[in-house]
This record gives C-alpha cells, sequence and structure tokens, in this order.
C-alpha cells in the first residue's frame, strides 16, 4: 500500500464527501407521505443487527491506473450488498441494493448536475450513487479513501430503505441533517471494519484517516453546518469501525455536542 503522499492531505482539505440530493418536487410529495414515527429513526430494527467479518476479496487499486480503481470500487460494492444483504436479513427487512456509477468528471446525473463541492453523492429518485474518483487517491493507490466515500453513499441508500430518510424529512434543518450524514460516517466505519481483515490498507491507514477526518474533515468555513465538525466525523466513522454493527450508528439518540 502506497503511503500517501503530503500533497494528498493538503488537496483533500479542499473536497468533502457525501452530498445528498433531492428534487424540491419529490422532497414535498414524500413530506406529503404518512407521518413516520420518530422510533424509525431511533430504535430501528437494523441497530440490532451486526455484519461480522465480510470475506471480500476486493484487493487494491494500482497506482496511477483509473482502470484498476474503478474495478477496486465495483467490488468494493458488491461487498456492500453482501454486507447490507446480511444486516436486513437478520432484521427481517427487504434489501435491494443501488445502482452505482463511477466517474471521473463531474457531469450531468440523473438528479441533475455533479455538484463541484463534493465528491460522491446518492441520488433518491433512481438510487443510484454517484462516486467522482478524484486523481489524487488514483494516482496513489489509495483505496481506502474511494471504500470509504462508497461505504458512506451507500449508507444513504441504507436510510433510504429504512425509512430513516423519511422521518428526517419531517424534522427539517441543520441538525437533523448532521444527525443523517453521521449515521453515514458510522455505517461507512462499521462495513470497513467488517472487510479489514480481507482488504489490504484498510487497518494499516486507518489511524491516518482518522485523524485526517479530524483535523481536515466535517463541514468547512463558509459552507452550510450540515454534515457535522471534524472531530465528530473522525468519531463516528471509528465508532462504526469499533463494532462493526449498524447498532452502534444511533445517531439519533446521541446528545447535541456529538452532532454538531
Ligand atoms: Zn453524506
Amino acid at each position: 500500500m502506497t503511503r500517501i503522499t503530503r500533497y494528498f492531505v493538503v488537496a483533500a482539505t479542499l473536497i468533502m464527501a457525501g452530498a445528498v440530493l433531492v428534487s424540491p418536487a419529490q422532497a414535498s410529495a414524500e413530506k406529503a407521505a404518512a407521518m413516520v414515527p420518530k422510533s424509525v429513526a431511533t430504535a430501528n430494527p437494523l441497530y440490532k443487527t451486526r455484519f461480522g467479518t465480510v470475506n471480500c476479496g476486493a484487493g487494491a487499486p494500482r497506482a496511477g491506473s483509473l482502470a484498476s480503481y474503478r474495478t477496486f470500487l465495483t467490488k468494493v460494492n458488491t461487498c456492500l450488498a453482501t454486507a447490507w444483504r446480511k444486516s436486513f436479513a437478520q432484521a427481517g427487512k427487504k434489501f435491494r441494493a443501488p445502482k452505482m456509477v463511477l466517474v471521473n468528471k463531474r457531469g450531468n446525473t440523473s438528479c441533475g448536475k455533479f455538484p463541484s463541492r463534493f465528491v460522491g453523492y446518492y441520488c433518491y429518485n433512481s438510487e443510484t450513487l454517484y462516486i467522482y474518483m478524484w486523481n489524487t487517491p488514483v494516482r496513489n493507490g489509495y483505496g481506502l479513501w474511494g471504500a470509504e466515500l462508497l461505504a458512506h453513499e451507500y449508507g444513504h441508500h441504507i436510510q433510504g430503505l429504512a425509512g430513516i430518510r423519511a422521518y428526517s424529512l419531517q424534522v427539517p434543518g441543520h441538525e437533523t441533517s448532521r444527525r443523517l450524514e453521521l449515521q453515514a460516517q458510522c455505517f461507512s466505519g462499521a462495513f470497513l471494519r467488517s472487510i479489514s481483515g480481507s482488504v489490504p490498507g484498510i487497518a494499516q491507514n486507518w489511524a491516518y484517516e482518522l485523524d485526517w477526518y479530524k483535523k481536515n474533515g466535517g463541514d468547512q468555513a463558509g459552507a452550510p453546518p450540515d454534515h457535522g465538525n471534524g472531530p465528530n466525523n473522525s468519531y463516528w466513522l471509528n465508532r462504526g469501525f469499533r463494532s462493526a454493527s449498524p447498532g452502534s450508528c444511533n445517531t439519533w439518540i446521541a446528545p447535541r455536542s456529538r452532532v454538531a
């Protein structure tokens, strides 16, 4: 596994992961639907489930190869379906995998234009994950960056299937957005732990990743406070990682300071 260069650290501060886009028409249509009880977010059956160990043959991307990075993320996507299918089965819920689109240019998507502020987002309308394969991690063969981003966006798909997002639409505001985003961070950490025994470069770079998030991640100055601060992003990512269980990701009952 290639050690990340200093350039990666500096450049990464300019880009944030994890937007969720939805058309206003869709949002109001969903709002008009029946009320979703708060317990769907605070006591979801998924919280009682565990990923355990997921054997994932994703390998590691070859430094400098976009094709190799694409193959790597495609395999990670399959492992995400394996992990979440397992979790949904334990909860007695029906699972369906999202579609995934990997791009190296942020153009048009099924939810409109890919926002320049983000490197990944999930389109609820079409249940599609959009991942921008940023050139710096591709050049360095740094798979954890893309795997974590993909697992985070996948987390939004899960929130959609589980009804958590439907609940969140009833409580508009930045704090709700942060609870959603930090939960997606935690889901990402939980999944990454489940594959860390079979995918090289996750365990080795985990401390670096946490430190990076703590110092540079989360809401940036001048942007809306909708993703949570750096230390909380690091905290929830690691909380998921320590447990390998979606159950550790209940941001909906966390104190305000943990979702700041
Ligand atoms: Zn997000």
